[in-house]
């Protein structure tokens, strides 16, 4: 949490800065730029997660659009939600990105290698690691 709060994360936006052959688009959503406000809040994907967190905090479904609104949203008492368990969902939620990521990623690989004799499968896993960063 601390270092998506200091915006010192990989995302492509920030590995492109130093290498400019990296492409920026979103590896979830593939629309817009993967920078950390997208990743966590903005993406269509954190969207779904941010609309059945706060849902299952008492809100009625809301979205951060800014990293700075979602730290304001942890620093703001209020009566529908207790805030140790705000912040404990935030940094269990930004914590769960990269791990889904990395599960997404280690499930097709399986796949493909379990599957890897099959015609349609054959040129897959070159295809899937092609931008890897
Ligand atoms: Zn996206």
């Amino acid at each position: 949490m601390w270092v998506a709060n200091y915006d010192r994360l990989p995302t492509r936006c920030r590995l492109a800065a130093w290498d400019t052959s990296i492409v920026k688009t979103c590896l979830l959503c593939g629309h817009y730029d993967e920078s950390r406000d997208h990743l966590f809040l903005r993406c269509s994907f954190s969207e779904h997660i941010w609309k059945e967190i706060t849902v299952r905090l008492g809100y009625r479904p809301f979205y951060f659009h800014t990293w700075t609104a979602l730290i304001a949203w942890l620093d703001v008492g209020d009566t529908t939600s207790p805030l140790t368990l705000r912040r404990l969902v935030a940094q269990a939620t930004i914590y769960s990105s990269p791990c889904l990521c990395k599960d997404i990623d280690r499930l097709l690989r399986n796949i493909i290698l379990a599957r890897k004799n099959r015609s349609k499968f054959g040129c897959l896993m070159q295809v899937w690691l092609k931008h890897t960063v």
